[in-house]
């Protein structure tokens, strides 16, 4: 067993904190780690915005190059994986001017929530970061603006050339406004090491909903209606230049599709002309560490679509 793993796997098994055949036992819990990165750093102008109509579905293998993380100069060896970056206030990338998409369907058997206005969408597909993130964080567009205690807009670099997308704030992101700050953000952050990526360099991070639904159920269909016209526009100002879809709500909610997870994963799918990769949620993985394999296959399917493309001028 231990001769099957090749050494990139082992170092993101142990970074994962999975058990490594033939290594001694990992620690039980996931402490915060301060770690020194050397990676790929894509930092780049947010370009002009491309058209916005949709295209299809290309179902496209692709061979997968091996991740070795470039070397980076010591200047730029950052390192802190356990701090949320801050959520960007106005001032930060300048807005492309966007075509409103259409919002995703609504499965009929859910609760009533407030009908999106056809104004609402199109004046979010105007709005600048700044203006953006002020609307996510008075909004009521649908009932989980009386229960959330904060609106969580995103975290990261704003500028990154990667954008992960969850599903909905947990209760420790609730509590402080910031996206992806509880186990299954550090286990994101353990992804992003292992992908030598940075969530303040390299990352943005998003969620399907930007309010917590309560106990932490399910987004329903009318929320994620109300909620995507948010998400939409931040892809629409971030451009970035891959995708990664983590779990079924942010998969399915992005490419519009029901098709399960199982499904949806092991393909390169397009996100209005963006690479996007589907592969598992931390918090599942944090119940089902065995599938921590597929998602490093993931991940290297991700990084090596990134290594295809040519950085933008
Ligand atoms: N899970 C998510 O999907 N998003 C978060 O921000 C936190 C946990």
């Amino acid at each position: 067993m231990p001769d099957i793993l090749s050494d990139e796997q082992r170092q993101f098994l142990q970074l994962l904190r999975m058990p490594v055949p033939g290594d001694p036992p990992p620690e039980l819990t996931q402490a915060k780690t301060t770690v020194t990165v050397a990676g790929a750093v894509a930092n780049r102008s947010i370009p002009a915005p491309s058209a916005s109509e949709s295209v299809p579905t290309p179902l496209v293998e692709t061979s997968v190059p091996r991740p070795e993380p470039l070397p980076i100069p010591a200047e730029e060896q950052t390192p802190s994986f356990t701090v949320a970056a801050p959520i960007p206030g106005s001032g930060t990338p300048s807005p492309p001017t966007a075509e409103p998409l259409p919002p995703p369907p609504v499965p009929a058997t859910q609760a009533s929530v407030t009908a999106v206005e056809p104004q609402r969408i199109t004046r979010i597909a105007t709005l600048d970061w700044g203006d953006l993130n002020n609307m996510v964080s008075t909004c009521h567009a649908c009932p989980l603006g009386e229960t959330r205690k904060h609106a969580v807009f995103g975290a990261g670099n704003p500028r990154g050339s990667w954008l992960f997308v969850g599903e909905a704030p947990g209760a420790e992101e609730d509590r402080r406004g910031e996206a992806f700050v509880g186990r299954a953000g550090q286990l994101l952050d353990n992804m992003l090491h292992a992908m030598g990526l940075s969530r303040d360099k390299d990352a943005y991070i998003a969620n399907i909903l930007k309010c917590r639904p309560p106990n932490n159920r399910d987004p329903l269909g009318p929320e994620v209606h109300a909620c995507m016209p948010y998400l939409q526009r931040q892809i629409a100002l971030l451009q970035p230049r891959v995708i990664v879809a983590l779990g079924r709500f942010a998969a399915q909610g992005l490419l519009q599709l029901d098709t399960p997870l199982s499904q949806l994963r092991g393909t390169i799918r397009q996100y209005q002309g963006i690479p996007l990769i589907v592969t598992y949620h931390p918090a599942y993985l944090l119940r089902n560490p065995i599938d921590k394999r597929k998602v490093w296959e993931d991940l290297k399917r991700a990084l090596g679509i990134f290594a295809e493309q040519a950085p933008p001028i």
